[in-house]
């Protein structure tokens, strides 16, 4: 008799209960409607189609982008007892044969497969001949030809609700704006299918941003003082920013590797495989890194490059703390982040609009960056959701002060309106920053703006707040980077009623580096409980024991067991079997293959 979807939830996976919207998910898809998975990271969107290929007859057909984390997620299934598999590019054909005979029998629950794969003639062939309870698609924004994953292959997608009607379909992403979901909808033939959106929230992680100057020592204070010793990702834009700073982080002592899309691609496998499966390692990359990377205990992810859009940005955030433990997203941007990315939409290939859109993706991220309310407010704004001040980011935890900065604005506008004379010298913010403090460059001796009456009237600001002044002015578009090039700044149509005075303009504080420690004492992450002496060293002899485990079995350690069931086994410090029953991620085939080695490895603590 068909197990029933909780049932499979308990025995299977060692969970309790639901979470959100996966029961309802779940059962549309057992009764073989279609549906459109809107999650964050980490709500626990696997568990949506899993338990459905579980407990419907025939093989659930999951189409993921991401060859390189089939074998993880397989090799997870496997030791909760599920009989997954994959078949991709990487295998060798009697591999491949082997699992075309198992899916043909009927003995897969689960088999992963890439899109360029599945549309092959051989690929479908073997589908047509075989049982299916559903199709899974993953990282379903893939379809969108506008957002930064997209992959030509998830076109040809449409062709699976054409060939087998009767097959309820999943599409999943946690890429959340409505224009992605239409999209999604759209392309892969998902009309007919019910939305779920979920809440984007995610209360377990810190916001931060600050002001960048020294960034690279700025980052390794970050990590020495906060997360030291933790698994953490840092988002870099460029290939050589990324060796520069896994090199530096490295010398420092930090277990630091790089990835990004310069090099070869079995140096990304190691180095991916590295991150995932040893604990501790920083991986310092270029957006080309994360999707799909479902390691659960990811406890910071660093940007020091400003984003190009909020979207991607909380994509990218989204990868710390899946485990619903404490974790932080930290942001280190500056002036020239700002001056930079707007030349670089300005000289993009593409069309007028395509430009548009992206200036407008950068207004909304660099908007979070500058904002005075609550961080997250703004983030799930941005996903048309309402949510109070969140007690968890930046700016909830220490307000930052405002000023009346409409003077300072005059200023720096009308040192701006009298250098666009000379437009085409390419004067940058630097120059605009030395006439106002009145410094004798030799640029300005060059062009004589000693001259000017701007000259030195800036005196009462530092150099690092002119450019918070000018950073916030981009944000408030009062300034604009020159469509023409070379980073020159211009006066926008709102200017002059700032330079008129019939604006007043209040700006945000500079503060000074902001210390981890108000954030540590005032945070309200709900980090796991805290562990008494006795329970902690427990708790790291079984992770000692985890580690030695998932190396013999070659899997990352949280395919074993996850920390909060760790952690939950040290506190409780169970005698017998039964008492492991209700320890939450201990399944029936877990408690089977590890239950003993729990116990002992408790037992043998107690009586050291
Ligand atoms: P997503 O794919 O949405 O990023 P996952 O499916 O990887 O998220 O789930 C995130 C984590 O939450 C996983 O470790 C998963 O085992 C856990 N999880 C999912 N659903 C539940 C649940 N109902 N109860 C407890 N843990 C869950
Ligand atoms: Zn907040």
């Amino acid at each position: 008799m068909a197990q029933s979807a909780l049932e499979v939830l308990q025995e299977v996976f060692g969970y309790d209960s639901f979470r959100g919207s996966q029961h309802e998910i779940i059962e549309t898809l057992i009764q073989g409607g279609d549906a459109l998975v809107l999650m964050p990271t980490g709500g626990g969107k696997s568990l949506c189609y899993q338990i459905p290929a579980l407990v419907r007859p025939g093989t659930g057909v999951v189409v993921s982008p991401l060859i390189a984390l089939m074998q993880d997620q397989v090799d997870a299934l496997n030791e909760l007892g599920v009989n997954a598999a994959y078949l991709n590019s990487t295998q060798d054909w009697q591999t491949a044969r082997e699992v075309e005979r198992e899916f043909l029998t009927g003995q897969l629950d689960l088999l992963y497969v890439a899109p360029e794969r599945l549309l092959t003639d051989r690929c479908l062939d073997l589908l047509a001949r075989g049982q299916i309870s559903l199709f899974a698609i993953d990282e379903a924004h893939c379809v969108s030809q506008w957002g930064h994953d997209f992959r030509p292959e998830y076109l040809g997608l449409d062709l699976l609700a054409q060939r087998w009607p009767g097959v309820p379909r999943v599409a999943l992403t946690a890429t959340a704006t409505q224009l992605t979901r239409v999209e999604i909808a759209q392309r892969l033939k998902l009309e007919e299918a019910r939305h779920f959106v979920a809440s984007f929230d995610r209360p377990n992680i810190c916001y931060r941003i600050i002001e960048k100057n020294e960034v690279r020592k700025q980052l390794l204070s970050f990590i020495q003082e906060e997360h030291s010793g933790d698994a953490g990702i840092v988002y870099c834009l460029s290939r050589s920013r990324v060796e520069d700073t896994a090199e530096f982080l490295c010398k420092n002592g930090i277990h630091a590797l790089p990835y990004h899309a310069g090099l070869d691609a079995q140096q990304r496998a190691i180095n991916q495989a590295r991150f995932l499966r040893e604990e501790g390692v920083v991986m310092v990359a270029t957006i080309a890194f994360g999707m799909g990377v479902n390691k659960p205990d990811v406890r910071f992810v660093a940007h020091i490059d400003l984003p190009k859009s909020v979207e991607g940005y909380y994509q990218e955030t989204g990868r710390a703390g899946r485990d619903g433990e404490a974790a932080t997203a930290w942001l280190a941007y500056g002036l020239q982040d700002v001056v930079q990315l707007y030349r670089m939409i300005n000289q993009s290939q593409g069309d007028a609009a395509h430009r548009r859109q992206q200036g407008q993706a950068l207004d909304a991220m660099l908007g979070l960056c500058e904002t005075i309310s609550c961080r997250r407010q703004r983030l799930l704004a941005y996903f048309d959701q309402q949510i109070e001040p969140c007690g968890n980011c930046d700016t909830c935890l220490e307000a930052p002060e405002a000023w009346d900065g409409t003077v300072a604005a005059q200023k720096m506008l009308s040192t701006i309106y009298r250098l666009w004379r000379e437009r085409g010298q390419r004067f940058g913010a630097g120059h605009l920053i030395d006439i106002l403090l009145g410094k004798l460059t030799d640029r300005v001796k060059e062009h004589e703006h000693d001259k000017l009456t701007v000259f030195g009237v800036g005196k009462e600001l530092t150099d690092q707040a002119w450019r918070g002044v000018l950073r916030q002015l981009l944000a408030h578009s009062l300034v604009t980077v020159d469509p023409e090039g070379y980073g020159t700044l211009l006066l926008t149509d709102a200017s002059r009623e700032v330079l008129k005075g019939e604006r007043t303009l209040m700006l945000r504080r500079e503060t000074v580096t902001r210390g981890p420690a108000a954030h540590r004492v005032k945070g309200q992450a709900p980090a796991g409980p805290a562990l008494e002496p006795d329970q902690q060293r427990r708790f790291e002899a079984l992770r000692a024991w985890r580690a030695a485990t998932a190396r013999e079995h070659g899997v990352p350690a949280y395919v074993i067991f996850h920390d909060a069931t760790l952690r939950e086994v040290a506190i409780r410090c169970p005698s017998s079997e039964a008492d492991l029953e209700p320890i939450t991620g201990i399944g029936v085939r877990k408690r089977e293959a590890y239950g003993e080695a729990l116990l002992r490895c408790v037992q043998e603590f107690q009586t050291q």
